[in-house]
């Protein structure tokens, strides 16, 4: 694994901005993720900026300052940063500015000037998407997820024969990838005829649903025709954040057949605003999911030891729910589930690595999303598809597939749920735990359902 422990992830080490050190701040020292920031200031302009506690360092005006190595200055983005730089680089730049932000380093703390122009009060709202997103494939990598939504629809046959050999992906959209915070409008489209024979309905999405996913944004690409290696794989990736693949449902079901999604995806996909590095994850590596006995081996091309050893990352992911009602009385969001993308089938080195086997070409700046994260227990079912859904194929004993029968969620206004309302806000968060390092966090992916745009 080329991402390994240092100084920088020591539980130990303080700040000199305080907000950092309240264990409860997503963002100490330890994790100093990437975003961009849109300066409201004579300049207009948007630049590149580490956050740290409540605060954001302007990497730019460091690298002016003469405070981080000549080599890493320049024209800042966090994703030139990974591209057009030695590898190793990135671990020193990270280093660079954990030593000019600790508690002890007094080369920033005590040059008041410099400080004012480095270091900005956050404003969420002027955070912009992290990154410039070239293209967007989605996965669909956890094999909990796979089986729920495929014994909705196939109850004999939940999985189809190719799952365990292939990471399943598809092509989504670039364009609509939008910022945490964004709302998102109802889409309208096509939905099943309910009659063999019959039209299809049109009008607004009547099954509006989330996905959530974990992000992982390419640092480095590939030459077209170059393949990338599991062994190099990680090397190619930048950072992960949080992504919610907004889903039309009975869009989905209609249009699905035979070349994938389409218009039941593409019409919003939400990001959240900080990149935390590969780097920052490293204490949170672990062993890839085991497989079963009976299960499969991947192919050679997607094999090797320090994958099986470190491919997974033991991230916790949460989703809430505020209906406008909830808003309205005061209320706070309710929890919806907690998963583990530990429990993803495939590693993002997996995926990376068949993406581009066949020589496609990833570029800097790619999103690829992991597919939704659900987790073998019904809280842990990352899609309001799954949450309502009555069948449990991993209950013990199992709970035969009923077919898409519902129960629907309970909202403490009395408000029912078995898909998403307008004006309901979906809220993800994740976080990394470890016994004997500082907990960091990812941030939060929010989005606002508006009415759909009358016919
Ligand atoms: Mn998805």
């Amino acid at each position: 694994m080329p991402y390994a422990i240092d100084e920088t992830h020591d539980q130990n080490l303080m700040s000199w901005v305080e907000s950092a050190n309240d264990p409860k701040n997503d963002f100490p020292i330890q994790n100093l993720p990437w975003c961009q920031v849109f300066l409201d200031d004579e300049d207009q302009c948007v630049v590149t900026a580490v956050r740290i506690g409540n605060s954001l360092v302007l990497v730019d005006v460091l690298a002016y300052a003469g405070l981080l190595d000549e080599a890493n200055s320049g024209e800042f983005s966090a994703v030139d940063a990974c591209d057009e730089q030695p590898f190793e680089d990135r671990a020193k730049i990270r280093k660079q500015l954990s030593k000019l932000l600790s508690k002890d380093c007094s080369d920033l703390r005590d040059n008041a000037e410099l400080r004012q122009h480095a270091i900005i009060e956050l404003d969420e709202k002027d955070l912009v998407i992290p990154f410039f997103p070239g293209d967007y494939t989605d996965f669909y990598a956890s094999l909990f997820h796979a089986t729920n939504v495929g014994s909705m629809f196939r109850p004999d046959n939940p999985l189809l024969p190719n799952y365990k050999h292939i990471p399943i992906g598809y092509h989504g959209r670039a364009s609509s990838i939008v910022q945490s915070g964004t709302s998102i409008k109802r889409p309208v489209g096509q939905q099943a005829p309910t009659e063999e024979g019959g039209s299809p309905g049109f009008g607004p999405c009547k099954l509006l649903d989330y996905e959530m996913e974990m992000g992982v944004i390419v640092g480095r690409g590939n030459e077209l025709g170059e393949p990338i290696s599991i062994e190099n794989a990680e090397e190619h990736m930048l950072g992960m954040c949080i992504l919610n693949d907004w889903s039309a449902r009975d869009l989905q079901k209609w249009e699905y057949v035979p070349l994938g999604p389409f218009l039941a995806k593409n019409f919003a996909s939400t990001v959240s605003p900080y990149i935390v590095t590969m780097e920052a994850l490293a204490p949170f590596r672990c062993a890839a999911q085991e497989r079963d006995a009976g299960d499969p081996q991947p192919l050679a091309y997607m094999e090797s030891d320090a994958n099986r050893k470190a491919g997974g990352i033991d991230i916790k992911v949460e989703v809430y729910l505020a209906s406008a009602k909830m808003r309205d009385e005061g209320m706070e969001p309710v929890h919806l589930s907690t998963a583990n993308f530990k429990d993803m089938y495939w590693t993002l080195a997996q995926m990376l690595t068949h993406h581009s086997v066949n020589g496609c070409n990833l570029q800097a700046g790619d999103l690829l999303g992991s597919g939704t994260i659900s987790g073998p227990t019904r809280e842990a079912r990352g899609s309001m598809l799954e949450l309502t859904w009555d069948g449990d194929p991993f209950a013990n004993p199992p709970v035969p597939a009923p077919g898409t029968q519902r129960t629907p969620i309970v909202l403490p206004t009395g408000e029912e749920r078995k898909f998403i309302a307008d004006g309901d806000e979906v809220i993800m968060k994740a976080y990394c735990e470890r016994e004997g390092y500082r907990r960091i966090g990812f941030g939060e992916c929010r989005g606002i359902i508006e009415p759909a745009r009358t016919l």
